[in-house]
Formats: C-alpha cells, sequence, structure tokens
C-alpha cells in the first residue's frame, strides 16, 4: 500500500511538475522520505550520454538529492499514446503501470512509510493508449492503494472552468480530491487572480474539495540557471509545506459531495476527513457475519475475495491481485467491465433521470431499447413486458401464459412442462420449471407447483439427430397435451442444469409438436441471449421463434439487474381478451404485474448502449474465435482420467469431470493462478467477456486444463460432500 498522492491537472502546462517538485521539497524540508514518480514522461532527449526527463530534472532542481524517476520514456513531447505509436512501441497500459510502480518504488515506501508523489501526463482525459486515459490510471492507484488526487490548475483566464470539468470528472469516477493547488504560469492581473481563487474556492466548496495552497508566480524556477532559485525554493517549500504536511499524516481525501450530503443529513455528525472505505478486514467480516451469498449457507459460508475494481477482462482484489476473468460475472459482462460507453450512458442518465414509475409514465430509454431490440429478436416478437431480473421475466412469461389459456376458455391448461435439466430461476414459479431432481430447489419439490418433465434432449448438438430423443415429449403431449399451457426450456444450451449442448432439431420438432396440440413456447434466452453461443439469440441456431421470450444477463452489458418478456402479438391480444365469464373478475385486458423497477430508465440506458456495443462490434468473429481457442486449448483435457466430457460452443467451454469438485478448494487454486473462474457441480467452465484477448484466454485454459489435471491426479480435490459445493447456478 503507498502512501502519498496522484498529482494531475486541468491541463497541460498548468504547473503540475512544479508542484510536484515542491512537496518533494516541501516533504524532504519536514524530515520525510519522498519520492517523485513520472509514470510516462515525453518530449525526452535521447543521446550517446543517455536521456534526459525534464520533469525529472526539474523535480532533481527543486529538491536536491531526491529521487525521482519515470517508469516510461518517449522522445515526442504529446500524449503518452501518440508518442508510443510515433516510437512504434505498445502504448502503456494502467495495468502494465501499476505493475511498474509497485516494482519500482522502494520497499519502505511500499509500506506506507514515505511519501510517494505520482505526476499524471497532461491532464484527465490525455490519452494513455487507445482505450485508457489517465483518469484509469487515477482509479487503478485509488483501487490498488487508495491514492488520493490532487488537482493542480492555474490561476489564468478561463481557469475556473477547467476547474470546474475536471472537478466534475472526477466526481464521476468516484475520484475524490484531496485538494486543489492554484499555481501562477505568467504574471497576472491581481485583480483577475483575486477573483480567480475566491470563486475557485467557493465552487470547489460544492464539492467538498479545499483549496490547499497557491503558489506565486515563480520564474527563477523554469528560467535556466541558478539565478534566485534559493530564493524561490523557500518560497515554494513555505507554500506547500501544508498539503505536504497533510500527505504526510497520511490524510486521505475528504467525503465526496455525495457523501458529504448524506452526512449532512445524518445531523453532521461524522463530516471529516476519513479513509477511503471501510478496512479490508472489518470488510470481510462484515460480510461473514451478515451476509448471504449466492447459494451459500450464512453460518459457514463458502470464503469469498473482496473486489476493488474491475475493468477490462481483470477483476482487481483488495490485495492487489488482477484476476483473468473467465465468468463474465454469470454471463453478463460480455463487454468486460467499465466498457467506457457504458459507464458514460449510465452516468448520463444518472443525471438526467435514474428512475421513475412506470405506471402512467413512460421514458426514452426504455423506448429506445424497444426500438433496437425488436428488429433482433427472432420474427413475431414485438410486445416487450421490462422486468428486474431473469426470474421475474420468467415469472412474468409463465403467467402470460396462463392468463393466454384462462382467457381463451381453457382454463384446464395449467401445467408447464419442462426438460430435465433446466434451470430457470429461483423465484417460486420458476423453480417449479427447473429439474426437480438434480436442480437445485430439490428441498421444497413437495410445495411446488407440480409440473411435467421430460428428460433432457439426449442428441448431442455435434452429433445427427436422433427422432428418439423426441419419443418422451411426444408421449406426453398425447397423454396430457390438454392440461399443458406452454413448453418452456432454454434452447440450445442448459446453462445452470448441467452446461449441456444439445441439437437445433429438437427445438424445431418442440415447435411442431407445440403447435399440433395448441400448446405455448416459451425459450428462456436469460443465459444464451446476446451473441453467447455464437448467434445472437441460440433460437437462431434452429430457424425457430417461440411464442414467449425471456432476456436478461447480458442484456445491460452487465452494468444493471434488467430482464425482458418477449411475447408474439398473438400471445399479447389473447391475453388481453375482455372476459365474458361471469365467475371471474374482468380484468379490462389487463397484464397483472407491475414490478416497481419495471422499465428502469438507467437500466434501459445501459441495455441500450450495450447493444448499440455490441452491434457495433466484430462480436461474432469474436466469438467464433473464442469458440475455436477453447476447443483446440480445452480438447487436451479429455485425455485425462478424472474428465468425463469436454465441449465448446460460441464463447463457452467446458470440462466436465466425473466426480463433483470442490468449489472452495478449486477457487483458490484459480486465483492462486491468477484467474477467476468458478466451478459448479461437477463442471469446470468459461465463459469469459468477447473482448478478451488470445493471451488471457489461454491464460483461463490452461488453468482449467492444471485443474482438470490435478484433480484427475489427486484425490484430495474431490468434493467435500456438502450439497453448497455441489449446487450451483451459472
Ligand atoms: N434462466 C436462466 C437460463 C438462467 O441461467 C438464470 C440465471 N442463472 C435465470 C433464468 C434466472 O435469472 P436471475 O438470476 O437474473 O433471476
Amino acid at each position: 500500500m503507498l502512501r502519498g498522492c496522484f498529482i494531475t491537472g486541468t491541463d497541460t502546462d498548468v504547473g503540475k511538475t512544479i508542484v510536484t517538485a515542491g512537496l518533494l521539497a516541501a516533504c524532504r524540508a519536514a524530515g520525510a522520505d519522498a519520492i517523485a514518480v513520472k509514470p510516462v514522461q515525453t518530449g525526452c532527449l535521447f543521446s550517446e550520454c543517455g536521456m534526459t526527463a525534464p520533469d525529472i530534472l526539474q523535480y532533481i532542481k527543486l529538491a536536491p538529492g531526491a529521487q525521482a524517476f519515470a517508469l516510461e520514456t518517449f522522445e515526442t513531447a504529446c500524449s503518452p499514446s501518440l508518442a508510443a505509436r510515433l516510437a512504434g512501441v505498445e502504448a502503456p497500459t494502467v495495468q502494465g503501470l501499476l505493475v511498474k510502480l509497485e516494482k519500482s518504488v522502494p520497499p519502505v515506501m511500499s509500506h506506507g512509510q514515505g511519501v510517494v508523489l505520482v505526476e499524471g501526463a497532461g491532464g484527465l482525459f490525455a490519452p494513455l493508449n487507445r482505450w485508457e486515459t489517465m483518469l484509469d490510471l487515477m482509479c487503478g492507484l485509488r483501487d490498488r492503494h487508495t491514492l488520493p488526487v490532487l488537482l493542480v490548475a492555474p490561476n489564468r483566464v478561463g481557469c475556473i472552468n477547467h476547474i470546474l470539468l475536471s472537478l466534475e470528472a472526477l466526481e464521476a469516477r468516484a475520484l475524490r480530491p484531496l485538494g486543489i493547488i492554484l499555481s501562477r504560469t505568467g504574471e497576472i492581473d491581481p485583480a483577475v487572480a483575486d477573483d480567480n481563487r475566491a470563486v475557485a474556492a467557493e465552487q470547489a466548496r460544492r464539492f467538498n474539495v479545499p483549496l490547499l495552497a497557491e503558489l506565486p508566480y515563480l520564474p527563477a524556477v523554469t528560467a535556466v540557471g541558478d539565478n534566485g532559485l534559493a530564493a524561490a525554493r523557500a518560497e515554494l517549500i513555505n507554500c506547500l509545506l501544508p498539503p505536504a504536511k497533510l500527505l504526510l499524516a497520511g490524510c486521505s481525501a475528504p467525503y465526496s459531495r455525495s457523501e458529504q450530503n448524506i452526512r449532512a443529513a445524518d445531523n453532521g455528525r461524522c463530516v471529516g476527513r476519513r479513509e477511503v472505505g471501510l478496512p479490508p478486514e472489518e470488510v470481510l467480516a462484515i460480510d461473514r457475519a451478515h451476509l448471504w451469498h449466492p447459494y451459500t449457507s450464512a453460518l459457514q459460508p463458502l470464503p469469498v475475495y473482496e473486489a476493488v475494481g474491475a475493468h477490462g477482462c481483470r477483476i482487481r482484489l483488495r490485495d492487489g491481485r488482477e484476476l483473468v476473468d473467465g465468468m463474465s460475472s454469470w454471463w453478463c459482462a460480455i463487454h468486460g467491465y467499465g466498457q467506457p460507453a457504458l459507464v458514460a450512458a449510465l452516468q448520463e442518465q444518472a443525471a438526467r433521470m435514474s428512475h421513475v414509475m412506470f405506471g402512467g409514465l413512460t421514458h426514452e430509454p426504455a423506448v429506445r431499447l424497444t426500438k433496437l431490440l425488436i428488429p433482433l429478436l427472432p420474427p413475431g416478437l414485438n410486445r416487450l413486458f421490462m422486468a428486474d431480473s431473469g426470474s421475474v421475466a420468467v415469472e412474468v412469461a409463465i403467467k402470460m401464459a396462463l392468463q393466454y389459456w384462462r382467457l381463451a376458455g381453457r382454463p384446464e391448461k395449467t401445467r408447464l412442462l419442462a426438460l430435465r435439466g433446466g434451470y430457470h430461476g429461483d423465484t417460486t414459479g420458476a423453480m417449479s420449471v427447473c429439474d426437480p431432481v438434480t436442480g437445485m430447489h430439490t428441498l421444497f419439490s413437495g410445495v411446488l407447483w407440480q409440473q411435467y418433465f421430460v428428460e433432457r434432449p439426449t442428441c448431442r448438438f455435434d452429433e445427427p439427430f436422433d427422432p428418439a430423443c423426441m419419443a418422451a415429449a411426444e408421449k406426453l403431449f398425447a397423454q396430457k397435451g390438454e392440461e399443458i399451457a406452454a413448453v418452456i426450456l432454454e434452447p440450445i444450451l442448459q446453462g445452470a442444469g448441467g452446461m449441456w449442448l444439445y441439437h437445433p432439431e429438437y427445438l424445431r420438432r418442440m415447435r411442431a409438436l407445440c403447435d399440433t396440440y395448441g400448446v405455448l413456447l416459451i425459450f428462456d434466452e436469460i443465459a444464451t441471449g446476446f451473441g453467447r453461443t455464437g448467434t445472437l439469440f441460440a433460437a437462431e441456431r434452429a430457424g425457430v421463434s417461440p411464442d414467449i421470450l425471456c432476456l436478461g444477463k447480458a442484456l445491460t452489458g452487465g452494468m444493471l439487474s434488467l430482464a425482458v418478456t418477449a411475447a408474439s402479438e398473438g400471445v399479447a391480444t389473447g391475453l388481453s381478451r375482455r372476459l365474458e365469464a361471469p365467475d371471474l373478475p374482468d380484468t379490462g385486458g389487463a397484464f397483472m404485474h407491475g414490478p416497481t423497477f419495471m422499465g428502469n430508465p438507467l437500466a434501459c440506458a445501459a441495455a441500450c448502449a450495450s447493444l448499440e456495443f455490441l452491434l457495433g462490434s466484430p462480436w461474432q468473429t469474436r466469438v467464433q474465435g473464442i469458440e475455436m481457442q477453447l476447443r483446440r486449448e480445452l480438447e487436451p483435457c479429455r485425455a485425462f482420467a478424472g474428465v468425463s466430457d469436454v465441449r465448446a460452443l460460441g464463447a463457452v467451454g467446458v470440462v466436465e469431470m466425473c466426480n463433483p469438485v470442490d468449489v472452495a478448494a478449486l477457487q483458490d487454486f484459480f486465483v492462486a493462478r491468477g484467474v477467476w473462474i468458478r466451478p459448479f457441480g461437477r463442471l469446470i467452465y468459461l465463459m469469459p467477456p468477447y473482448v478478451i484477448d488470445k493471451q488471457d484466454l489461454s491464460r483461463l485454459t490452461s488453468a482449467v486444463a492444471d485443474a482438470a489435471w490435478t484433480l484427475s491426479q489427486a484425490e484430495g480435490f474431490q468434493g467435500r460432500g456438502s450439497p453448497a459445493y455441489d449446487r450451483e447456478k451459472g
């Protein structure tokens, strides 16, 4: 953990380097160890005598004897991204710079003994590479070292505008500035300077950011030679001693504006400075004592790791470890984490309107999502119900089917037909259609609504279709078709019930059976939707449209929970009929469902951004590439004694073991290898973000292969026998 701060500016040439050098000198004057680090230094001079980095020279000039270094150096004085391109090398990345920084900082500093001053390049949005800016580096340093930001602004015409823009941008990323330091980069009319200072201080107060110091114009500092330098240095130290002392005291940033408001409402009891976030031990202790995690015991929970950040295909843990994500957070984060277009869409929508009730009101994000989504759906689905989670979308689908038949004068149609090995969610209606034996809800089997089940499709996706696999369904339709309201299934890929891939012909035949017997067909594409299996929806493989379709998970790219139940015009019309039966109340054609967060604008805005990003990206090529690599790199596992099957489709790769695995032990095993993979039952599987690169995917597949090999060798990894280890959804 480092102590210190990240020094950024409202623009380039605003005096960051002088402030950094001055703080370095002030810390040393206060008797403390301090070093200055320039993560990226452009405008360097490379000659036979070596390399000269301008800012490092300035540090040494103002704080003689101090330690200062640059992590990456480039010749052209421009943005790091362009400088790297001009030099013909890879642009620096946040991850690479963090690793280099941690390696370069002397051990005493790493333990928070001295002060580390990290000076950015340019302003907040200076591009580091094609995707990341200085702000991303600041986020990385905050997440890993809780390093606060110090904002340097010039006292000159236009500075208020730049200060406020910078404060807004910092606040939007939850980066809390320790304070602002005004600097003078030239002569200025004293009246203008006074007004700037007063306005800057007042405006910054709105963000709860203090004005810490103002430096006078010190031409001797930048002039060639030593004329007047000693006096200028003394002046600089004098001005910067108070902020230097703040840093030495290990002070972190004050509350952000929103936190400040909360505290104010809390009678101001806690107003003041504090460490950013709870201490890690407290996080884990409170979590263990009070929080349920999915599918775990409250009293003997499986171990958890604290995640503090997630960017691209990496999840960052509190202890600094970065894990390559192999799960897309259970099918959701298809574009990785922190995708700027999605983050911006959420921020923008949050600032405009985060939620309004959908009863009696509508809004552009929900309507835009509808406009985007309908043309993409399997043909014929044009009525949308926006719920808040996958399970609720399934409840809605079931209720639609029941209401449809009730209003069609067929009240005997009350049963659902589902597939063994299926999984549809955790609410009671959804539970009733999950596999009653291997599903996660066996405990409630006597209580749940009794549905009909047929064996899971035995015909594998990649083998010739065997019509015999329809026999059970045909028989059941013939016997019970009159009672069946709808069939519900996950097309092509059964997810949490076993990661099972089956033949598209099964869906075509099921559609035909439903049509013959007058049964509605519900596809649950909550897991498979949005490209996961290689087509936008798995149903496309069969060229079949259901009557009702459930979507969720990747709909918002993993930003927020949102689900959609889409119905055909026929279903919508049928369930909206006015009832003429005297013994039943007339609903007026209404569908009696309406969750509080229905059509939540924030979630809809995220979904629009996610869909636009997906459609604008070469996602098919990416998913195909992932499938090929998964097949190539996982296939060798088939030879291991403990492995019973290997399969892959789209961005899903599965290694099925002969025995259930110990989730906790295997999770540790994976974290030690720098990957995030969460197996369940006998399945070790991968479903990475589509934007993963080849190297990261290889890290995942080799970790899976290592695990499968180790499990095949050592009995020690076999299941612990607790149901929690065997049962978990994916
Ligand atoms: N259906 C399927 C196919 C799923 O995979 C899931 C979640 N794993 C659900 C429904 C339930 O979704 P949620 O967890 O959002 O309620």
